[in-house]
């Protein structure tokens, strides 16, 4: 009895290893189809394959993406500015 049940517990095992690959397999896959640039949108500079894991879909190279932030930071803070300036 004590062996049957081992037995049954190495099929659960062997069956959750199954579903667990083909979740992970999956998600790789999905990541791939998530179109991550492997080149950068803007300057067309290689995108490190650790950047494209990390953000799925990922268009810009690191430096692209700063300049991108700032911009968008730098608008808020003109209008902002502007705002404040007007109270004053
Ligand atoms: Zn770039």
């Amino acid at each position: 009895m004590a062996t049957g049940w081992a037995r049954e517990g190495a099929v659960q095992e062997q069956i959750d290893d199954t579903v667990n690959d083909a979740v992970a397999q999956a998600r790789r896959e999905l990541t791939h189809a998530g179109a991550s640039a492997t080149h950068c949108d803007e300057c067309g500079e290689p995108v490190p394959e650790r950047r494209r894991d990390a953000i799925p879909g990922v268009r810009l190279c690191v430096a692209c993406q700063e300049v991108r932030d700032n911009q968008r930071r730098g608008a808020g803070f003109n209008r902002r500015g502007s705002k404040d300036s007007q109270l004053r």
